[in-house]
């Protein structure tokens, strides 16, 4: 069952967020919705938190940077994993402080080096090169920065090719045979000041197998690098823990994490006799479930398959295109009605590869039910495009009933902000 108590709910046939009827919203907002539970996400993070109560939790910011949400998690205690300039200009207006955000990306820019440097937050160096610029950049303007080296630890988690970040032949980090030696060169560079190690192995991992691989790899590493004389402040094991997006499909808890590495990083801290900071970065099991995208059927059609068309395409929400990815739909107006048939929903960009879902049973589906999208919290709306000249739509948070415009839906405007038509073409 999609149900989840004191978050998605039904009452009177319709789907209910947060204590909001998805029909109300619908009358009053119209389609394309995205629909966010405060309640949710702070229950997420708490969760999380609990089960490693000494660890620092940094929202990986890439999976979702609405202002909103961030506030929500840096009122949680939430630091930050950023990935650009702008993320990095969000989570500090989000009031994420700047000695818990952390710096991270394969392919920076001098200009973001020299934001981080300017303003003072962590950087996850990726390669040998950034280290030298990084060096340069911090000692022109005389600071040292407190960086990290990002690992890559040759790890392989069971997930789709396109997220497993930490296998040997992938863009990110430092091969981890070459690592001790890149803290050799870094402990000696003017304005680099080496106080943590970093990997990020993947995302929407289902079992705990590499996790623990990765955390006694990363541990082999801290051990060679303390006895280089190195005092490591922090290890950041990034994350990866997927969300069960399929009925029936089980995903390990924050819980189930915490059990297979705080046992192997305690008792090897104690053995190599450093006390150092555990980070980690969780995206998708803060924010995925958190979310509904809401959308209207305009079209039925019966073909070599009976096609439920809605008007939410990849262009709002391009997980299933792109990593084919399985989200769990419902009919928001119709939750009780019995299975009627097979159907496979479609959005309305010009493209094959545009379905939301293939074959689901769902109730009998008519033109202008409501379709409800479910786990498009992370990786969601921060992902969508303007293709086929569609403006993006807005997003609402509900919390106990109440309900806020956190973004504007886009119009016509939107799609010419930036453009400039020369003279000759007026
Ligand atoms: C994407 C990413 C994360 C978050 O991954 P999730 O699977 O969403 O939890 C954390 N750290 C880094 C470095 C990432 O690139």
């Amino acid at each position: 069952m999609f149900t989840i108590k004191n978050h998605l709910e039904k009452r009177n046939g319709h789907l209910i967020i947060g204590g909001v009827d998805t029909v109300d919203l619908v009358e009053e907002f119209g389609t394309p919705l995205y629909v966010t539970n405060e309640q949710r996400i702070r229950d997420n993070y708490r969760r999380y938190h609990q089960a490693f109560p000494e660890a620092d939790l940094y929202y990986a910011a890439k999976a979702n940077n609405n202002l909103t949400i961030m506030r929500i998690l840096a009122q949680e205690g939430a630091g930050a994993d950023v990935f650009s300039d702008g993320e990095l200009y969000l989570a500090l207006l989000a009031g994420i402080p700047r000695e818990k955000i952390l710096f991270n990306g394969n392919s920076k820019t001098d200009r973001e080096l020299e934001m981080a440097v300017e303003t003072g937050v962590r950087v996850s160096v990726d390669s040998l090169d950034e280290l030298h610029t990084l060096s340069r950049i911090a000692s022109s303007q005389k600071k040292t920065m407190d960086i990290a080296l990002r690992v890559n630890p040759d790890v392989s988690p069971v997930t789709h090719p396109k997220i497993s970040t930490g296998l040997k032949t992938s863009k990110f980090g430092i091969p981890h045979k070459e690592v001790v030696e890149a803290y050799k060169e870094a402990v000696e560079l003017e304005g680099i000041n080496p106080i943590g190690m970093h990997c990020h192995i993947g995302s929407q991992i289902l079992d705990t197998s590499p996790f623990s691989e990765t955390i006694n790899r990363m541990m082999d590493l801290v051990e060679q690098v303390t006895r280089l004389g190195v005092e490591l402040e922090f290890l950041d094991i990034g994350s990866g823990l997927g969300i069960p997006y399929k009925k029936g499909e089980v995903a390990p808890t924050p819980q189930d994490l915490s059990d297979i590495v705080l046992p192997i990083f305690r008792k090897r801290s104690q053995a190599i006799g450093v006390d150092i900071k555990l980070v980690i970065e969780p995206g998708r099991y803060l924010l995925g479930d958190t979310t509904i995208l809401l959308t209207s059927v305009n079209t039925m059609k019966k073909a070599a398959k009976k096609f439920v068309g809605v008007d939410a395409g990849f262009n709002l929400l391009i997980r299933p295109a792109m990593y084919d990815s399985y989200h769990h739909v419902v009919v928001a107006n119709k939750v009780a009605a019995p299975v009627s048939s097979i159907y496979t929903v479609v959005g309305p960009i010009c493209e094959t590869g545009d379905i939301l879902a293939h074959d689901r049973e769902l109730p009998a589906v008519e033109k202008d039910d409501i379709v409800a999208i479910l786990d498009a919290g992370a990786y969601g709306f921060c992902m969508s495009s303007q293709y086929n000249g569609r403006p993006r739509c807005a997003e609402i948070l509900v919390n106990e009933g109440k309900v806020d415009v956190i973004r504007k839906a886009e119009n016509f405007d939107d799609l010419m902000a930036k453009q400039l038509v020369p003279a000759r073409f007026l």
